[in-house]
């Protein structure tokens, strides 16, 4: 069955006490055993809960794997993946991603043991040069956030499996509709389904796929141990926007196209960030490994960070927030809200800058959005 079909019917059937055409909220913490030594399907709500279940199902079929993991939050998912190493292991992460993840490899697994390293991964004789006898995991984001650079999923996933290296992609950013790693080769998918996933901007959640039945049955003991599950109207609510992935996607990444080409013409902005445009370096990875590009992209302005904040002022539909993925239009600036746990040298490093704006393109009409960013452009 194709991707649509799937995000309404996987791990869906009517529901088998009364027939409810859509899974229930089973807002339920224990089930009753059959009898002695003798547990039901499910026994305990953090070992599994039915609306849990319909979710995880679905996800795993979204991405093409065999076991899905609903979590409390993107950071949740993050800590669970994270939980596979232990102190003596080596991490190799990408040095250039979410804030939040820097923050928890940095600060948190470091911490327990495990030596982290940050690494160009778009230089692939620098992730060889970097390869240990102890590389347990090579950790991977892209398009990246917010710079927009790609990564060679496919060639990373071949270097790793030739060392017997796990790999993880957090592919938050385009969600299952534009890009699936595991058919490139990567072992671990990882969402923030507070974006683009549940795409209402009214849940937190996060979730991981695997393929491999052993690293399933290895996440599943820690979702269990660790207590990182959703709750069930959580999940119920990350079930019911995933049923129209495919609808939002398709205008997200319309909607997003059509100003970043008003942008790239307009003469107060310095770069534009996204990889649907021929401008973009990696333009035919872009066209090899995606789909599509989501709503999500950066911009740098002219007249440094100043004209940066009259820009943020001066909107008055796209709200001013962090996060991305909504239905809503929303705007940001990196260097001061979402990426301020990374040290200012590793922003600097990275190439965040004071002038660069990221936006979430939503589903509003296109025009009043041209019209929202023209009118703020004017004013800066
Ligand atoms: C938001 C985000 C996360 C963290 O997810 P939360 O749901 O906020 O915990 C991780 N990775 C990426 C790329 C994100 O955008």
């Amino acid at each position: 069955m194709r991707f649509e079909t799937l995000s309404i019917h996987a791990g869906q059937g009517p529901d088998p006490a009364y027939g409810a055409v859509m899974p229930p909220i089973y807002q339920v913490s224990t089930f009753a055993f059959e009898g002695v030594k003798q547990p039901g399907v499910f026994d305990y709500s953090r070992s599994g809960n039915p609306t849990r279940r319909a979710l995880e199902e679905c996800l795993a079929a979204l991405e093409g794997g065999t076991r899905g993991f609903a979590l409390g939050t993107g950071m949740a998912a993050e800590a669970t993946a994270l939980a596979l190493l232990q102190a003596g292991d080596h991490l190799i992460v990408h040095d250039d991603l979410y804030g939040g993840t820097y923050r928890i490899v940095t600060s948190f697994t470091a911490k327990q043991g495990v030596a982290v390293e940050f690494v160009n991964l778009r230089d692939l004789d620098a992730l060889r040069a970097a390869l240990r006898p102890e590389t347990r995991l090579i950790w991977t984001e892209t398009p990246t956030n917010p710079l927009m650079n790609l990564l060679d999923l496919e060639a990373i996933a071949a270097i790793a499996k030739e060392a017997g290296i796990l790999t993880l992609c957090d592919n938050t950013f385009l969600s299952p509709y534009f890009q699936n790693p595991l058919a490139l080769g990567i072992d671990i998918v990882l969402h923030s389904t507070t974006k683009y996933i549940n795409g209402h901007s009214d849940v937190v959640g996060g979730a991981l796929v695997v393929k491999d039945a052993d690293l399933g049955e290895r996440i599943g003991l820690l979702q269990n141990m660790l207590g990182s599950c959703q709750a069930p109207f959580d999940c119920f609510l990350v079930l019911r926007g995933l049923k129209t992935l495919a609808l939002r996607m398709e205008t997200h990444h319309r909607n997003a196209l059509a100003v970043a080409r008003m942008l790239e013409k307009h003469p107060k902005v310095r770069r534009v960030l996204h990889p649907g445009l021929e401008s973009h370096p990696q333009y035919a990875l872009a066209q090899k490994q995606m789909r599509g590009c989501g709503g999500t992209f950066s911009f740098c302005v002219e007249g440094g960070e100043a004209a940066a904040f009259r820009l943020l002022e001066s909107v008055r539909l796209f709200i001013l927030a962090e996060s991305l993925g909504g239905v809503e239009s929303l705007i940001e600036h990196p260097w001061t809200m979402t990426h301020l746990s990374m040290p200012e040298d590793a922003r600097r490093r990275a190439g965040i800058t004071e002038d660069m704006i990221r936006i979430s393109v939503g589903l509003e009409h296109v025009d009043d959005l041209l019209e929202d960013l023209e009118q703020a452009l004017a004013a800066i």
